[in-house]
């Protein structure tokens, strides 16, 4: 496949979120010469995913659309490479090249760049529970994206279950598309929310969008459970049953306070994982957030550890589009040399303080490892059960999420732990009272690659 390369951008954005338009746009303004790359079709990333064929966004799904025009109209100076996916970043010489991937037969182009905005956003965090493989067990995200990029309703009857507002997001959609959503189970009381009432105040204009997502859930008379978590999924070919239970202060399931639901879609949401690859292959150092996920560690300029690579949006902690947002502005005026303006800084800190506030308010259910029976699949592409992860560390000697995939490949399969990394991360640290360690390890390659791809390399 012919690899091209072009003269040095001055920047190069990777995705095009929130965050990575919000770059673009700040550094096209500023009078780079700017390159976005980005592996979906249409800008927009996951917040403004939009349906290939639609005219417009859906009002409904989609928030702060003026925001999206804005950003759109002030990036239209880069050159684009929609549908195109980086697997590795590379520095020969005195800049980088970013080596991409498009369509399936993986057509290969190389950019080179002198400076990177890395803004690849984030995916579903899962933590595995009985059943959670079954065909009609979903990730709150993967639902959400069939709605906004398909028009695609997942399931007719629908249970949604997790923790975060952003479960409120997906409910409210799926009602409106016309499914039946039989409940929301929310893990946390919400009372959390209480203990930061400045973050609140300093973000009231993301109110009324939760009021009508309130709005929208009462109308369709759907009921908002609180301190309720997903036991288990059952169901022979896909899932037919839910079983929900009330938490105790504990984390752990009150007596008697379990029941079964008939459902054919159960939607599960418990946060977002930064998406690492890139900025790891680079060598960025990174720091654990929060919500306890591993980000990439940034200065107040969005610049990473690396010289010359700049990171924004949820790779450096999941916030929400606002943040991300005000991080790429940051980013992009960086980049370029120019000055970061002083609203995108106060944005960020906004933004910021409500991410933190959100992860206080919506931890993982404290008991949650308890419920993961020896039977349940911890890792589904190399279909390994907690219990023999739990051999591993007790029979094997495992001390981490790392040697336990040597000894029973554990995140080896081909999502290379994206689905299972956390899990077994936290499982593997409870059963040997150590610190999690890292999910993901630093890797050259980003992507699922065929080998012809690979065998070309990245000269
Ligand atoms: C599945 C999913 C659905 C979500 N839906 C919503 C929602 O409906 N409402 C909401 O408020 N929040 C939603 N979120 C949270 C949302 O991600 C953030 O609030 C916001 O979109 C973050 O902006 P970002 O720019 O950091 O990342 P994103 O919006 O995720 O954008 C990242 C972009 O980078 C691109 N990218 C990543 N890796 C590569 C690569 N190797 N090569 C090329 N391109 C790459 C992706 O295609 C994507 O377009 C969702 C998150 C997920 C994971």
């Amino acid at each position: 496949m012919a690899t091209s390369r072009s003269e040095p951008y001055d920047v190069l954005v990777v995705g095009a979120g929130p965050a990575g338009l919000a770059a673009a746009a700040a550094a096209v303004t500023s009078g780079a010469r700017v390159a976005v790359v980005d592996a979906g079709e249409r800008p927009g990333g996951q917040f403004w995913r939009q349906r290939r064929t639609a005219v417009a966004p859906d009002q409904h799904l989609h928030h702060q659309l003026a925001s999206y025009r804005r950003l759109l109209v002030a990036a239209a100076g880069a050159d684009w490479y929609s549908g195109r996916t980086v697997w590795t970043i590379t520095r020969p010489r005195r800049h980088f090249e970013v080596h991409t991937v498009s369509g399936p037969d993986e057509a290969r182009l190389t950019l080179a760049a002198h400076r990177l905005v890395l803004a690849p956003g984030a995916y579903d965090r899962q933590l595995p529970f009985p059943g959670w493989d079954l065909p009609g067990v979903m990730t709150a995200g993967g639902v959400q994206a069939l709605l906004k990029q398909h028009g695609v309703v997942a399931g007719r009857r629908v249970l949604v279950a997790g923790t975060g507002p952003f479960l409120l997001t997906v409910a409210a959609g799926l009602a409106e598309a016309g499914a039946r959503v039989v409940g929301v189970h929310e893990a946390n009381a919400g009372t959390g929310w209480l203990r930061s009432p400045r973050a609140v105040l300093r973000n009231a204009a993301k109110l009324p969008e939760a009021l009508g997502y309130a709005a929208t859930l009462a109308r369709h008379r759907v009921p908002l459970h609180r301190r309720s978590v997903v036991v288990a999924a059952h169901g022979e070919d896909a899932v037919s049953w839910a079983t929900v239970g009330r938490l105790d202060r504990d984390g752990r399931i009150r007596a008697r306070s379990e029941r079964t639901l008939p459902v054919d879609l159960l939607a599960v949401g418990w946060g977002f994982s930064p998406q690492l690859e890139l900025a790891l292959g680079l060598g960025c150092a990174t720091r654990v957030d929060v919500d306890g996920s591993m980000v990439v560690a940034v200065d107040d300029d969005q610049r990473s550890s690396v010289a010359g690579v700049w990171v924004a949006g949820e790779a450096c902690g999941v916030g929400g589009a606002a943040l991300a947002a005000a991080e790429g502005e940051i980013a992009g005026a960086d980049a370029t040399g120019g000055p970061v303006p002083a609203k995108a800084r106060r944005r960020r800190a906004s933004a910021g303080v409500f991410a933190v506030a959100m992860h206080r308010a919506h931890p993982l259910p404290e008991d949650w490892t308890g419920r993961v029976t020896d039977d349940t699949l911890v890792c589904r592409c190399e279909e390994v059960t907690a219990g023999e992860l739990r051999g591993a560390v007790d029979d094997l000697g495992a001390d981490s999420a790392r040697s336990a995939k040597l000894l029973v490949r554990t995140g080896m399969g081909w999502c290379q732990g994206r689905v299972c990394g956390f899990a077994t991360s936290c499982l593997v640290a409870e059963w040997t009272g150590r610190r999690p360690s890292p999910p993901l390890p630093e890797r050259p390659i980003a992507v699922p690659l065929t080998l012809g791809v690979l065998a070309e390399g990245a000269d």
